[in-house]
Order: structure tokens, then sequence, then C-alpha cells
């Protein structure tokens, strides 16, 4: 079927025209409305006229920037890997990721489940919002997602075959290289310049910060070239929708086979970010305590999940049995998740120094109204940002990583 975009007036036909949307709606008549609050695509509630309840989301992607209008063109094919990302991680965990109904990669179309008792998570910390069951459900779907789509379980021709479903994902790669590895850091003129001119001092340390830049380097380079496992690619708490009971992932448009500690990271960088945010805006101790707890024990329980994983898998590319006794498969798989903790905090470090100045802010930082907190917001993300990327490759411990939180 040629491509064609949606609008608001003919979704609700095109999906008509769907076997599985008519199945799920029958004859009741439909109506839609546009709720996206993303920067890049389309998404449209579309619900049953006579039962609201029944209802679901159509999500398209447009050949440009949404944010920006046509003048910004960036290949729809950004849906394909998000459907097929959204399916990988659905068979694996399935608790975790809404139910595709319907999706077409000629369209750039996919029809989901609709969360409508869900809130973006970044919205409910914002609130002070606490969920009790986050970090154990978080901590599962990292665990899951990442190691059934590393060589750690699948088999070497499997693995290969993952990679070769995602490594078309350029588009998005490459704006990752730039706008979290690379221009955040220099004049560039994609960075905000209200930001910088509202802390140009801050700025100036930024863009001169030599030693900094060079091991952001080191992690761009590991982001460019380290295969390990198949990524969200994005999941900062925009990607995820939650409630008291239930948090589900959307949005895996950036996925493709890379760093395990990419996605961990930037869970790590923005509920730290949040944790800044109430330390100076609302001052909400019973939240960062909450938000602690949270960081400490989704690090421990991904550890001690992804762990359980490898010991129950017999025989995988890399782990041939046969090849080592019980003590090196031991002392190999604790040093194998000690380099995942290092990854994560270094990516932890450029996803939130990136927040400062560059092309896409964060509400918790750059949405802080009083001038002088949100500086003194920036001034405090670098701080944790750039101790992080100087000593990745050291920090060894969860509670390492709290102590240089809590500063
Ligand atoms: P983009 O790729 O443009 O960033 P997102 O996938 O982040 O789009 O979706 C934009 C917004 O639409 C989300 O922030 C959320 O509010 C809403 N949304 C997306 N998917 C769902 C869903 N399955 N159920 C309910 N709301 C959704
Ligand atoms: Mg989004």
């Amino acid at each position: 079927m040629a491509y064609k975009a949606l609008d608001i007036d003919t979704v609700c036909d095109y999906l008509s025209g769907i076997e599985e949307i008519r199945a799920y709606f029958g004859t009741e008549a439909i109506e839609a409305s546009e709720i996206g609050d993303g920067n890049l695509n389309f998404v449209y509630l579309v619900r049953s006229v006579a039962d609201p309840d029944r209802a679901l989301i159509a999500k398209q992607a447009v050949p440009y920037l949404r944010i920006a209008g046509e003048g910004f063109p960036l290949s729809r094919e950004r849906m394909t890997y998000e459907i097929r990302a959204l399916r990988t991680f659905g068979q694996i965990a399935p608790a975790y990721v809404p139910e595709i109904y319907y999706s077409s990669e000629e369209m750039s179309l996919l029809v989901m489940q609709y969360l409508g008792a869900h809130q973006i998570l970044r919205t409910g910390l914002l609130e002070g919002r606490q969920y009790p069951h986050f970090a154990e459900h978080i901590s599962s779907y990292l665990a899951e997602t990442l190691f059934h789509t590393s060589s750690l379980y699948l088999q070497s021709e499997q693995k290969r075959a993952l990679m070769d479903q995602f490594n078309g994902n350029t588009e998005l790669c490459k704006l990752t290289e730039d706008f979290v590895f690379t221009f955040p850091y220099m004049e560039h003129e994609t960075n905000d310049a209200a930001q910088i001119e509202s802390n140009p001092a801050l700025a100036a340390r930024i863009f001169a910060d030599m030693p900094f830049k060079e091991r952001v380097l080191e992690l761009k380079y590991k982001f460019m070239t380290q295969a390990d496992a198949l990524l969200h690619g994005d999941l900062h708490t925009g990607s995820i929708m939650a409630n008291a009971e239930e948090t589900y992932v959307i949005d895996p448009e950036f996925a493709f086979v890379g760093p395990f500690g990419f996605d961990i990271g930037a869970l790590l960088a923005n509920l730290i970010q949040n944790y800044i945010h109430h330390d100076i805006v609302t001052g909400d101790k019973t939240h960062k305590a909450w938000l602690l707890e949270t960081i400490r024990d989704t690090l421990l329980l991904f550890e001690q999940k992804f762990l359980a994983l490898w010991d129950q898998t017999d025989s995988s590319a890399l782990m041939i049995p046969g090849l080592l006794d019980t003590e090196s498969r031991r002392a190999y798989q604790q040093r194998f998740m000690l380099g995942i903790l290092h990854d994560t905090v270094g990516f932890a470090g450029c996803k939130m120094a990136r927040r400062i100045f560059g092309i896409a802010g964060v509400a918790d930082i750059r949405g802080i109204e009083d001038q002088a907190q949100r500086s003194a917001a920036q001034e405090r993300v670098y701080e944790i940002a750039r101790d992080f990327v100087m000593a990745y490759d050291s920090i060894d411990s969860v509670d390492e990583i709290l102590k240089r939180i809590k500063g």
C-alpha cells in the first residue's frame, strides 16, 4: 500500500478500511482527536463514539519533523524501526509494551493499545508522584529486553539477523551522535540560544572543557561501535507511561543495536534530573528519597535479573558449554556486569549534559521558570554529568553512584 499522510479528517476512514481495526470496533462509529505532544510524529486517539472506553492510538510518521514543519525533512522510515522494535520488545516483555493491533511499514503507521489510565512518567514525577512498583517493572523490562537481544542469549546468526533489521536506522542514530555527544558541547546553531544567554558563564565553561569532551568522545565511540543489544534508544521519562500498578515503554523509534548501558543510562539521567528539579524547586524530601531509592533498586534489580537470565541460559553465541569452569564463569560475569555499570554511568553523564544547552531540553530543568533556580539546576546537572563522564570507568558500585548524586 503506497504511503499517504493521514490527518484528522482522513484517519478514521482509513482505519475503518483495515480488517484488524474493524474487528476491534465492530460496527461502532469512531472519531479521532490529535493528542501528540511529541516532537516527531502524529499521534491520534481514535475512539468509539458510543463507547469512549473502546479506544486505540494511531501513530504515523511524516517525512519531516512534526514540531519543525515540512522545511525540516526527516525520513519517515523511523517508524519502520519503531514498529520492529515494539514488536520485538512486545514479544520479550509483553507486560511493559503496548499491544500492537496493526502496523504498516509502507504507511509508517502503528495502531496500538491506548494507555488511557497511564500518565507520561516525566509529568507524574514533576508533580511529585511516586510509583511504588516502577523499579521492579523497569528493571525487568531492561533485563529482559537487553539480555534477550544480546549475544549472551542469541546464537551468532540470530544476533546478526537482528542487527540487520535495525542497521538502517541511520538517521536517528546520527541525531543521537550529534545532539547527545557533539553539538551541545560546542558553539553550534542548533543549541538553545536563550539558555546560553541566560547562563553564559556555564556555556563558556562547557564549550572550553576539553578533558570532558575527550571523555564524551570515548562514549560516543562506544555508542557508534558497541553492538551489545537491541536498545530502545531514547529511554527518557517521556518515553514511559505509568500509573501505580503498571509501567509501559513507548516510542522506540531510535532503536538500534548498541551498548547495554545506553538505555539504562538514559533512564538514570532522567531520574537524576527530576531529583535536581525537586532539590532546587520544591524541596520535596519524600520525593527525593523515593527517587534515590528507585535509582538504587532499579540498578540493583537490573543486575540481579540480568544475571538470573544469564544463569538460565545454557548456550549462546558467546557462552559455549564446556569453555569455562564455574569459578571463571562467575568471575567473567562479575567483570561483565561492572562494564555495563561503567557504561551506564558514562552515558547517563552525556544524556544529562546535553540537556543543558542542546537543542532538546527537558521540562525538569529547562522548564524551571525562575532564572536563578534554572541556572542553579543547570550547574548541578553539569557537576554530576561531568563527574560521571570523567570517572565513569572507575565508579564501581550503585552506592558510589548515589553518593555522587547526593553530592
Ligand atoms: P513522538 O514519537 O512524536 O515523540 P510519542 O510516541 O512520544 O511520539 O507520543 C507522543 C505522545 O502521545 C506521548 O507523550 C503520549 O502523551 C501520547 N501517546 C503515545 N502513545 C500512546 C499510547 N499508546 N497511549 C496513550 N497515549 C499515548
Ligand atoms: Mg516521544
